[in-house]
């Protein structure tokens, strides 16, 4: 199937944020950007003081900033000059402990108000904030805090007894425990959280941040050993302003809905910070996903712009396919996704349900804001990521094996996508690994480790995780594309290639399919799955091997494990698995 381009109205084009790319990114400066944001007196930025107190300044005090709606659909509502309230008493609540500026605050909460009031009023008070997702094991927890030398957790009761309890004595750096919940007097070492709050003044000045202190340190896994800590400054919060504007859409008084859980970037950049700035009112909810909560959201919720991810818009697509009634979401603009590629079936599956595409876009945890993006105003080739947003530079090279980096000019050539340093978000390095982080950069680029092309139009299609990529008789096959044909297939729900060695080829395709919801996997569906791919792809690149599973192995940020499936598959050691999801869904 070739996927037909989705052209944008010129109504569209007039009414987005970004009308004119090519214009808009030729003028675009950082320092302009940079320009729009309040800072600090003398020189000084932070995070949090442009997404409250530059907010109520402006007169946005009285607008809803979080909208939160508890599992049993309770909802609570804070207006912007609220959450500055009551971040400003979080921030009080540290200085009173006598935690200083720069001390380490870890947040370890379930998507519940407090995580967002720890998270702004840590960065008021000049702290680093660690986000940690709580359905995370004892472990990964544990493992995150030492490398980080958490000073502060921010957590619930049951989470503190099960997961961080048996071992806090162990991390002497760990001086406060903040809990929420608490339902009897809190043992020795630990604070009950909310009546602390309580008795703390709604006032705090923001601490003096410069814009190259540290503000966040987000843990990002790698294929083997211990998790990496990108640091972020607060000068980032440039790039999160203008990139939800540019990338998101998103204008003050939007309703936006942001899927990800603040224990991950996404979920903390576009979650949480990006939002706000841009003045918008965000929805939390509370609740794990299930498809019919989802579409009442939309609906009940008036979200304008949602911002979700591949793993979520295909269960949607399995719900679709037993129940196609289409969405009722007249308030929805602009839909966005993120975190894995989106196949092209997702993206005009967005068209045929909502009436408009998913917008792909494409970032990392060290670039700490999105970098590639398909956006508003512009026409949508399915499959793709987009362009760079203004200001970043991207570029497709290849590593030479004297260490020099060469970039591939020639449209659709495959190599490793680049950037070029200098955008405000990039992380300032992984804590106490420079060895680690030194290897990122080389020739004047920061290098991903993703494979991709760039087309003539100047659109970027990814191609697979350099760790992914198969290589077959001379052929380098990226999962994502023979992942993509299979999802067309009417019976496939979920798709994840990987290469497995061969005498002969090198490598060979093998894939692993779960099916929508109904269908039984069977010898016929194989075959006919093995013959679809193989008329589609031809037979060099076509998977040799196709297997059922239930579900596939995913971290619990959505992206498909393929190195987890191929480990299992050849018996070797699974490697670091903190991040998986359990696989029963
Ligand atoms: P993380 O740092 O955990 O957010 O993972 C970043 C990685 O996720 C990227 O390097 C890509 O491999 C993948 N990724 C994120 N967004 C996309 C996208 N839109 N298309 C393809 N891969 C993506």
């Amino acid at each position: 199937m070739v996927w037909a381009v989705i052209r944008k109205t010129p109504a569209e084009r007039a009414g987005a944020t970004l009308k004119d790319y090519d214009a808009e990114a030729s003028r675009f400066s950082w320092a302009a950007a940079r320009a729009e944001l309040a800072g600090l007196p003398g020189g000084g930025l932070n995070i949090a003081h442009e997404a409250l107190d530059r907010q109520v300044a402006q007169g946005r005090g009285g607008q809803v900033a979080l909208r939160w709606i508890g599992r049993d659909d309770a909802i609570r509502e804070f207006t912007y000059a609220e959450l500055t309230a009551e971040a400003n008493r979080f921030a009080n609540l540290l200085r009173g402990l006598g935690v200083a500026k720069g001390e380490r605050v870890y947040g370890l909460l379930g998507r519940t108000p407090e995580l967002y009031f720890a998270a702004l009023g840590a960065l008021k008070a000049g702290c680093v904030f660690t986000p940690l997702f709580s359905a995370f094991g004892p472990e990964p927890i544990r493992a995150r805090m030492e490398i980080g030398e958490a000073n502060v957790l921010v957590t619930a009761e049951a989470l503190y007894d099960r997961k961080v309890a048996p071992w806090r004595g162990e991390l002497p750096s760990l001086r406060h425990v903040l809990l929420t919940d608490c339902k009897a007097a809190p043992p020795p070492g630990v604070t009950a959280l909310e009546p602390a709050l309580a008795e703390m003044p709604t006032a705090f000045e923001t601490a003096a941040t410069r814009p190259e202190d540290m503000a966040l340190l987000h843990f990002t896994s790698g294929t083997t050993g211990r998790p990496k800590g990108a640091i972020h400054v607060h000068e980032a919060v440039v790039a999160h302003h203008i990139t939800g504007r540019t990338a998101l859409d998103l204008r003050p008084g939007d309703i936006y809905w942001c899927t990800a859980d603040p224990g991950w970037v996404t979920g903390t950049s576009y979650g949480i910070i990006s939002p706000l700035t841009n003045g918008v009112t965000l929805v939390v909810d509370e609740a794990e996903f299930d498809a019919e909560r989802w579409r009442r959201i939309l609906r009940e919720q008036q979200v304008a712009v949602w911002y979700t991810a591949p793993t979520a818009i295909r269960m949607l697509m399995k719900a679709w396919s037993q129940d196609p009634r289409p969405y009722e979401a007249p308030a929805l603009r602009f839909m966005a996704s993120v975190g894995e590629p989106l196949n092209p079936e997702a993206v005009v599956w967005g068209v045929e349900a909502f009436g408009r595409p998913f917008h792909d876009n494409w970032w990392q945890t060290e670039t700490g804001g999105i970098m590639i993006a398909n956006f508003a105003a512009m026409d949508i080739k399915p499959g793709s990521m987009g362009r760079p947003l203004p200001g970043v530079t991207a570029g497709i090279v290849e590593r030479g094996a004297d260490g020099s980096v060469r970039e591939i000019e020639a449209p659709m050539g495959m190599g490793e996508l680049a950037l070029r340093p200098g955008w405000p978000s990039i992380m300032r390095g992984y804590l106490h690994e420079e060895e680690r982080y030194r290897k990122c950069f080389a020739g004047g680029w920061y290098l991903t480790g993703d494979l991709a092309m760039r087309d003539s139009d100047g659109y970027f299609w990814f191609v697979g995780r350099a760790d992914d990529v198969i290589k077959s008789s001379g052929h380098l096959i990226g999962p994502f594309e023979v992942e993509s044909v299979l999802m067309e297939h009417a019976a496939v729900a979920e798709a994840a290639v990987i290469g497995l060695p061969d005498p002969v080829a090198g490598e060979t395709v093998k894939a692993f399919v779960a099916l929508k919801i109904g269908l039984e996997p069977s010898e016929d569906l194989r075959r006919e799955l093995l013959g679809h791919a193989r008329k589609r792809l031809g037979a060099a690149i076509a998977p040799k091997d196709i297997a059922f599973r239930q579900n596939l192995p995913k971290t619990r940020s959505g992206k498909i494990m393929r190195r987890l499936l191929k480990a299992r598959e050849l018996g070797l050691p699974e490697g670091d698995l903190s991040t998986l999801e359990s696989e029963e869904r």
